[in-house]
């Protein structure tokens, strides 16, 4: 059983701020340890619920920010950008589950850590088949799109909430209480890894007992609605063929099927500058 760890960096232990986040900020680097150690948790969980592989996907901003020095050893990792399936790199290489650490909810959430969609400057809004939806939901249609469940998330209390409603039976580990954008109530790393490996190993065995949620599969084909900030940003995502734009900062995109979809969505808010 091959387990995939999709990681992303704002739902992960301690963060409350961008500078946490941010490549190049003096504080970053102790978050890269906390995100390295809520991940090696995870890793732990999976192995000692029976899993026989575990691959690790960094796909917070670059994709840079996992320490392998500190990785668990018996796990593989997805570093850097692009990939084909970015965020969720390699779930198309026989993955039986995923396991989401470090998510944060979609954009426009209340009391959570640094709510955005893909980009906190470029897009204000996304809908999925008319649905609000955030990183968590995208993520989990591409994973659904290869039969494959999302198992668990780690992340802020809203993050869980958001998988939960989606994804229904996922396990959750909550690592801090928002109680707004930039502020949580956070419970220290051995509180944390303890819950994320108790998750992890949880998830991994209700998998093993063909009791996990299902895929999550989004009619075809898709469409996928993008109100960008700023009007500009939308002519320049209408560059794309096939794009429609019914309103000055909305450009909608439709494709037969998720992966695709998913493309369309980077290449739009990469040409929204
Ligand atoms: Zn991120």
């Amino acid at each position: 059983m091959k387990i995939l760890i999709a990681a992303d960096m704002e739902g992960v232990t301690g963060v409350v701020h961008w500078d946490h986040v941010t490549p190049g900020h003096e504080e970053y680097p102790r978050f890269r340890r906390l995100m390295t150690g809520d991940v090696n948790a995870a890793i732990r969980g999976a192995f000692e619920a029976g899993a026989d592989e575990v691959i690790v996907t960094d796909g917070h901003d670059a994709g840079r920010n996992i320490l392998i020095e500190e990785l668990d050893p018996r796990a593989r990792l997805n570093a850097g950008t692009p990939a084909p399936l970015a965020m969720v790199q390699g779930v198309d290489s026989g993955v039986s589950g995923v396991i989401f650490v470090g998510y944060h909810a979609r954009i426009g959430t209340p009391d959570a850590i640094l709510d955005h969609t893909w980009s906190s400057t470029r897009v204000a809004n996304l809908w999925l088949n008319g649905q609000p939806t955030g990183e968590i939901g995208l993520n989990a249609a591409v994973c659904g799109h290869f039969d494959v469940p999302v198992i668990m998330i780690s992340g802020d209390q809203s993050a869980c909430a958001e998988a939960a409603e989606l994804l229904s039976s996922i396990e959750t580990a909550a690592v801090k209480h928002a109680v707004g954008r930039m502020a949580a109530e956070c419970l220290p790393p051995e509180v944390t890894h303890a819950a994320i490996y108790s998750a992890a190993a949880q998830a991994v065995s209700c998998l093993r007992a063909e009791d996990a949620p299902s895929p999550f599969r989004p009619q075809t084909p898709i469409s996928i609605a993008i109100e960008f900030t700023h009007s500009e940003m939308a002519d320049g995502a209408t560059v794309l063929p096939g794009a429609h734009r019914p309103e000055g900062k909305r450009v909608e995109l439709t494709a037969d099927d998720m992966p695709t979809a998913y493309r369309l969505f980077q290449a739009a808010v990469a040409l929204a500058e």
